[in-house]
C-alpha cells in the first residue's frame, strides 16, 4: 500500500491480515482505508463491502435470550456462559478502585489500556457466541430471533453489585454480530419484543412473575412445566420470531 505523510508519499509498505481478510480485501474493498495507531501498533482500517445473499425462508426459528450469567441462551437449550468476561471485568474495576487515588499519568495509561483489553476480550466472545448461533441457525435451516434491545436498561433490573456488569453496549455488539454474520450466511433475522419472556410459560402461555422461582429456575404454576428459566426465555422468543415472521410475510 501507499499512503500520504507530511513527508511525502510513502510507497510500498507492507502490511498483514489473516488469509480470509486478504481475500475479502482483494475482491470486496471500496474507499480509502484509515491508518490508526493504537497500543504501540498501526492499524489499517478498510471498509468492505460484501453482497449478501439470498434470505432463506425458515423452517423454524431460534430463540435467543441475552443476559448476564450467561450471555446467550439459544432455544435449544444451549448457554453461553459469561463467567470468564464477567471476570476480566471484575479484576479491571477492582484495579481501579486501586489506582484511582493516584491521579499519575502512568495509572491513566494502565487503566486506558486494561479498558481496551477488556472491550477486546468483550468483542472476542461477542464473536466466537455469534459465529456459533448463526452456524446452528444454518445448520438446522432455522430463522434467529433476537430480543429487540430498546430499554433493556428499564427491562434488566438488578442488585447493586450487579449492576456494574451490565453493559448495554456489549449487548448491542452482540445483537450486530448476529445480524451481520446471518446476513452472511443467508439466515433470516427477526427482532422481537421482549416484554415478559422472562415470566411467560413457554409451554402453556400463562404470564405470572411467581413462574419465576429465582434466577436460573422457571415452573409454571400453571401447567407445572419446568425448564431453566433462561431456556424457558428464549423459547418465547423463538415463539415470538415465529408469529412475527408469519405476520410480517402473509402480508
Ligand atoms: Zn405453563
Amino acid at each position: 500500500m501507499s499512503i500520504w505523510s507530511v513527508a511525502g508519499r510513502l510507497k510500498n509498505l507492507r502490511f498483514t491480515a489473516s488469509a480470509q481478510q486478504l481475500k475479502t480485501l482483494s475482491a470486496h474493498r471500496r474507499g480509502e482505508s484509515d491508518l490508526t495507531y493504537r497500543d504501540g501498533m498501526w492499524f489499517l482500517i478498510a471498509t468492505c463491502e460484501v453482497p449478501a445473499p439470498h434470505v432463506k425462508d425458515p423452517a423454524a426459528f431460534l430463540g435467543v435470550d441475552l443476559g448476564i450469567v450467561n450471555l446467550a441462551t439459544t432455544s435449544d437449550g444451549t448457554r453461553h456462559c459469561g463467567k470468564a468476561l464477567n471476570a476480566v471485568r471484575h479484576r479491571r474495576r477492582e484495579l481501579r478502585r486501586r489506582l484511582q487515588s493516584k491521579r499519575t499519568k502512568s495509572a491513566k495509561r494502565l487503566l486506558k489500556r486494561r479498558r481496551r483489553k477488556e472491550a477486546r476480550f468483550a468483542a472476542n466472545t461477542n464473536h466466537v457466541i455469534a459465529k456459533q448461533i448463526v452456524t446452528e441457525a444454518e445448520r438446522t435451516g432455522s430463522g434467529i430471533a433476537l430480543e429487540d434491545l430498546q430499554g433493556i436498561r428499564d427491562r434488566v433490573r438488578l442488585r447493586k453489585p450487579q449492576r456494574v456488569t451490565l453493559h448495554s453496549w456489549s449487548f448491542h455488539q452482540l445483537g450486530s454480530f448476529i445480524g451481520y454474520k446471518a446476513a452472511r450466511a443467508g439466515v433470516a433475522v427477526i427482532h422481537v419484543d421482549p416484554a415478559f419472556t422472562s415470566q411467560q410459560c413457554s409451554s402453556c402461555g400463562q404470564v405470572d412473575r411467581r413462574n419465576r422461582l429465582d434466577q436460573a429456575s422457571f415452573s409454571c404454576t400453571s401447567c407445572g412445566f419446568a425448564e431453566h428459566a433462561d431456556v424457558n426465555a428464549a423459547r418465547n422468543i423463538a415463539a415470538r420470531g415465529e408469529t412475527g415472521w408469519a405476520v410480517s410475510h402473509a402480508a
